[in-house]
């Protein structure tokens, strides 16, 4: 726990995902004192924890330039080649060196022993390390464990990163002007205090996730509002590419759910899609059928839900397959138990859901942003490896290669001289008379945001519905930030304040982009 108001330390790092927690263990073990935050009570709730698929690495078969075609083809022609290079060149030896021998992730193995991999769709080769369906899980809680056995980590649950601090912005001194400006470190609200408490660092890094909770349907854990993304857009950092926002095809729809995924394996293992009255649909869309593109399922069972006016359509794999359903989907197979769905018996209902941001905070080969001593790694930052969409798992190599590098990069170049004197950053000013917080209202605005973003900003865009999502998020937003400077804060009000500025964001860029491109698809 933080036990003074004011924190100091080489580094901090924002949330505690497979980048976060990358950066923090390869700077520390080079010497720095790093502090990491998450704003969830539990250090290991983020999206790393829920993915299920698996991590690009090198199969037997696979050569790097074989990866950096399959991405640059996903990625629909914009992807930024250099970084596509280090992911298909440094990566595979990284999970090898990283996470298989340094901090020990359980991949699964074939009987002989060795790694395990799997192929996944638009994969031309089989090349992805998994860990049964739970390899989030099992990445997350190796590092964990491993960063916990590092002296100089200081790892910080229910502290929620309200602002970046910077210069000249914070700064009273009006001399601070003619400084670059540069990152300083944050004002955290430790949650459980509902007191705001000041890090100075030398050296500050986003690594806060995706923003998929500015949707009605989302795969994302609570945690994935787009506080990073508002928070560099408020301290001045560039953001690209905001537009592409990748949709998965399945997720399951039940009130208890919560977008949890329904593996596309599934159709692979012969699944169809059918609308609520049994009708299969997918061969009117593709000639592939239910084995048509992520990107392509996906408008198709939009299609079918707009026109038909239905909430949901129907996924069966009991009709359709040979297979040992509840051995190959051991974790989906009980979670649909649990809420009274059985998958040997019959169709689950699905429906599309926001998965990943493809764009967010731009950074170089480094991870440093445009913001001086500003460092983004993973979901949050632009790599611009996934140009306009992503292809599937290579998300998590991202997040490790960036946080390792961007660890380096700042252990190799710190320097800790300050160019500002804290006497200049004053303390955090509550408002002279705290608004207490009616949930209820906090509720309605996120639905507003939610449905806006999936109606207007959704899996199919036109300049009409992008026109109109623009007018209502941007009315949306002038009010709740008239409401967060008078609200007592507490991480729901931040949470909101972040997901209705970087849900204009995408909005905005959806708008202002009339080329129908990968996600971003303008009919
Ligand atoms: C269901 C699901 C399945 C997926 N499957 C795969 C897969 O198989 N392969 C793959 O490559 N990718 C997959 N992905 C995508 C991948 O999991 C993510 O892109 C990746 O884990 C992001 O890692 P990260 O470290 O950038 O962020 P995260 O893992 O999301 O971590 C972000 C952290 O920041 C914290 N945080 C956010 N805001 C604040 C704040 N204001 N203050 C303090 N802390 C904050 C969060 O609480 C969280 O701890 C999947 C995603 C989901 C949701």
């Amino acid at each position: 726990m933080v036990k003074n108001k004011k924190q100091y330390c080489d580094l901090l790092v924002i949330g505690s995902g497979i980048a976060g927690l990358s950066m923090a263990i390869v700077a520390a073990e080079q010497g720095l004192d790093v502090i990491v935050i998450n704003k969830e009570a539990s250090l290991d709730e983020s999206n790393t924890y829920y993915a299920q698929g698996g991590i690009v690495s090198r199969g037997k078969d696979d050569t790097p330039q074989l990866l950096i075609d399959d991405i640059m083809q996903a990625g629909d022609g914009i992807s930024n080649l250099e970084a596509v290079t280090i992911l298909a060149t440094e990566g595979p030896a990284l999970v090898e060196e990283f996470l298989v021998k340094k901090v020990g992730v359980p991949f699964s193995r074939s009987e002989k022993g060795e790694l395990a991999y799997a192929k996944e769709a638009s994969h031309s080769s089989r090349r992805i390390l998994y860990s049964k369906d739970t390899t989030g899980r099992q990445i997350e809680e190796s590092l964990i464990q491993w960063a916990g056995k590092i002296e100089h980590i200081h790892l910080f649950t229910n502290y929620t990163a309200i602002d970046l601090l910077t210069i000249p912005h914070h700064s009273t001194n009006p001399l601070s002007l003619y400084r670059e400006p540069q990152a300083i470190g944050a004002y955290v609200l430790n949650n459980a205090a509902e007191k705001v408490e000041m890090i100075f660092s030398s050296y500050t890094c986003l690594a806060t996730g995706g923003l998929g909770r500015t949707y009605l349907h989302t795969t994302n854990p609570a945690c994935a509002t787009g506080d990073g993304f508002a928070m560099a857009d408020r301290a001045g950092a560039r953001l690209i590419n905001m537009e592409y926002i990748q949709f998965h095809p399945t997720s399951l729809f039940h009130k208890d759910a919560d977008g949890f995924l329904i593996s596309e394996a599934m159709r692979g293992e012969g699944a169809r899609l059918m609308t609520k009255d049994h009708v299969p649909f997918m061969e009117r869309y593709s000639p592939l059928a239910d084995l048509a593109p992520r990107d392509e399922v996906s408008r198709a069972i939009y299609e079918e839900m707009i026109s038909r006016g239905d909430a949901y359509v129907y996924l069966d794999i009991a009709s359709y397959t040979q297979i040992d359903i509840k051995k190959r989907f051991p974790h989906i197979y009980e979670k649909c138990l649990s809420l009274g769905i059985d998958i040997l018996k019959g169709p689950i209902p699905v429906v599309p859901a926001a998965h990943y941001s493809c764009g967010g905070v731009q950074v170089d080969s480094w991870g440093r942003t445009s913001l001086k001593n500003l460092y983004a790694v993973g979901e949050v930052s632009a790599t611009g490896i996934h140009g306009a969409n992503r292809l599937a798992s290579t998300s998590l190599l991202e997040g490790l290669i960036w946080g390792v590098k961007a660890g380096q990069h700042i252990a190799a170049h710190f320097d800790k001289e300050k160019l500002y004197k804290e006497s200049e950053i004053p303390a955090w000013q509550p408002p002279e008379k705290e608004e207490e917080v009616d949930p209820a209202l906090i509720q309605q605005d996120w639905l507003s945001i939610k449905s806006t973003m999936w109606n207007y900003v959704g899996i199919i865009r036109t300049i009409k519905r992008l026109e109109r999502g623009r007018a209502d998020l941007s009315y949306l937003r002038n009010r709740i930030d008239d409401f967060y400077r008078r609200a007592h804060l507490a991480p729901m009000v931040l949470d909101l304040r972040n997901g209705i500025q970087t849900a204009l964001m995408v909005a905005e860029a959806a708008f202002s982009n009339r080329n129908s491109r990968g996600a971003h698809f303008l009919e």
